[in-house]
């Protein structure tokens, strides 16, 4: 079935500039966001503002991007919504990072009223959403997949279907841990080599020629950490996410020693950097202007 109607549900750093990435591609965007002022940058986007219940019922495709899975289970269940439509077959390609079961039971909600739900969490970060530049991560089945091929196309250059539902929250609950583990190590790396004398810059051009590099050394440090700007992901949902994957792991039975430190280093530090500075600042490193 065509997918005309867009309805994105979360317009935050990630949401907002998925919806404007929608309107470019060509579908009508209908947007919802609990704050009035979102709500209002996405009217100024070309986004048309819409009641919740009123979007679910109405669009072909839902795109959601909210910070937790209860929000996400909060908006799919919503009276009069989704639940209680029955003209079309949507499907919901949520790109939120949950937990695994709670996607496996809004998957299992929704197929029972006749919808598809993916859980699609994206990589990337507020710049490949305005891009159309993400990496997905898919959970579902393969004909919803198939259904929502448009909507993740135009924001995905990359999409790989992992498996079926809670697969995608799976895979990135796993790179997350490694981005947390990645911004501790660098950090520390950085700061190894200015103790002992090498320039942070100069040890990361190396590191990044070399084979201790990774995402983190190669974008978010030259890009955001030493220059102590924002990249738009808060250090609370990171948070979540390593705590979500550090329930995984128990889930799992397995012990994993060096994902129980990154936990620990993540959740217990509050003080140093609270849920609303940027993720960037756990590297611990200070550019110049700012050290003491
Ligand atoms: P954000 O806090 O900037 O935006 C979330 C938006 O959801 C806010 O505008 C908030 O008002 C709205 N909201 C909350 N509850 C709602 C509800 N019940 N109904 C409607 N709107 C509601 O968060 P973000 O950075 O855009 O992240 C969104 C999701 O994407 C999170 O799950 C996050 O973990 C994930 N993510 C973020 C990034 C990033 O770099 N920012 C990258 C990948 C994944």
């Amino acid at each position: 079935m065509r997918v005309g109607h867009v309805g994105v549900i979360g317009l935050g750093n990630m949401g907002l500039n998925m919806a404007r990435t929608l309107v470019r591609q060509g579908f009508t965007v209908l947007g919802f966001d609990l704050s009035a002022e979102r709500q209002a940058m996405a009217a100024a986007a070309g986004i048309q503002a819409a009641g919740l219940a009123a979007l679910l019922r109405t669009v072909d495709a839902v795109v959601s991007s909210l910070p937790y899975g209860r929000d996400v289970e909060a908006v799919l269940t919503t009276a009069d919504g989704l639940l209680d439509r029955r003209d079309r077959r949507v499907v919901v390609v949520d790109t939120s990072t949950a937990d695994p079961t709670t996607s496996r039971r809004l998957a299992a909600l929704l197929a029972a009223a006749g919808h598809g739900h993916l859980d699609a969490p994206v990589s990337g970060g507020p710049a490949g959403a305005g891009e159309g530049k993400l990496t997905m991560m898919i959970g579902g089945d393969a004909a919803d997949v198939t259904a929502a091929r448009a909507v993740i196309d135009a924001l995905a250059s990359t999409a790989v279907h992992v498996g079926p539902s809670g697969a995608g929250n799976v895979a990135k609950l796993v790179n997350n841990m490694l981005v947390a583990a990645h911004m501790l190590t660098t950090g520390e790396a950085v700061r190894l080599a200015e103790a002992a004398g090498v320039p942070a810059e100069a040890v990361l051009r190396v590191v990044n020629a070399a084979t201790g590099r990774s995402g983190i050394s190669e974008v978010h440090f030259p890009r955001w950490v030493m220059t102590g700007t924002e990249s738009g992901f808060a250090a609370g949902l990171m948070r979540k996410d390593v705590g979500l994957a550090a329930e995984l792991v128990a889930e799992t039975g397995l012990d994993l020693p060096l994902s129980r430190a990154v936990a620990r280093l993540w959740l217990d530090d509050r003080e140093t950097v609270a849920d609303h500075e940027d993720f960037t600042r756990m590297a611990g490193y200070r550019p110049k202007g700012e050290q003491a």
